[in-house]
């Protein structure tokens, strides 16, 4: 059998750039070829790729592919550290009469600075994301049940109490609702449930009037003495008489202020 011949060098003239290129230039920042080595030029125009394909081109917020993603990471931390996140579904109130009152563009716009208002509402490591239309997400990791619902009412009082000043010099006032589920700890749940429950309470939210937040209460989480063995078994062994696993699994039972 005849071993594949190895490629290593590729002509960069025989790559089909034009496209990639083409949309490249829309950020405004293609990369210069006549400046930079083959290798870094190749790889700049990777990375702008990437860029272009997690992120949302009207807000510059990661997109919903990207969201997934960091549902997935913080899912992954949540059962290995047992701290608790928290997942923010943020919808507009009814942002169809912004469009058909001003317009499209206009809408656009005020979906723009919302975006930007939302980033100014958390930290520099929570994920705030375009999740469709004019809803948007936030992942909050190591996120304490005070401070989640902290964070959610500040956001829902950055969007009531200041009107959306237009480029025109337009002021439109608007208002959000919110909806939250933190995840349960040690466990691995699924990000689509997650997703879920969160919207849920984000319905609550729209039913009960809007311009409002309503969190889902949280669950207990019971773990069993053979989960317990399961998830310290090997701590145990380590510690020997001085380990008491209550003490470990304190914080896992779940209370919400
Ligand atoms: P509610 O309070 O129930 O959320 O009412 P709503 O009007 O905000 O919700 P609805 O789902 O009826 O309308 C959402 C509108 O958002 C309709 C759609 O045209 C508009 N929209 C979605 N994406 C964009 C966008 O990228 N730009 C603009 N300008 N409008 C958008
Ligand atoms: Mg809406
Ligand atoms: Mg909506």
């Amino acid at each position: 059998m005849n071993a594949p011949s190895p490629d290593r060098c590729v002509d960069i003239d025989d790559l089909r750039l034009d496209a990639a290129l083409k949309l490249i230039a829309q950020t405004g920042q293609p990369p210069e070829r006549d400046l930079m080595s083959t290798g870094a030029f190749v790889q700049s125009v990777l990375d702008a790729l990437c860029q272009l394909s997690s992120h949302d081109a009207l807000t510059g917020l990661p997109n919903r592919r990207s969201f997934a993603e960091a549902m997935e990471r913080e899912l992954d931390r949540v059962a290995r550290s047992g701290d608790i996140a928290l997942l923010l579904m943020v919808d507009i109130d009814h942002f169809k009469r912004i469009n058909d009152t001003y317009g499209h563009l206009t809408g656009d716009e005020v979906l723009r600075q919302v975006a930007s208002r939302l980033q100014d509402c958390v930290r520099p490591m929570d994920t705030v994301a375009r999740f469709g239309g004019e809803e948007f997400a936030v992942v909050l990791p190591n996120c304490s049940y005070a401070y989640g619902d902290i964070v959610a009412e500040r956001i829902r009082q950055a969007m009531d109490g200041q009107p959306v000043v237009l480029s025109t010099g337009q002021s439109l006032p608007l208002t959000v609702s919110v909806g939250g589920a933190y995840t349960p700890q040690w466990v691995r749940s699924q990000a689509d449930v997650w997703v879920e429950r969160a919207d849920r309470q984000l319905y609550r939210a729209k039913r009960e009037g809007r311009n409002r937040v309503c969190m889902e209460e949280t669950i207990d989480t019971v773990v069993s003495n053979e989960e317990k063995e399961l998830l310290f078994g090997a701590l145990a062994f380590q510690m020997g008489d001085h380990f008491d696993p209550s003490a470990r699994t304190g914080n896992a039972q779940s209370h919400r202020p």
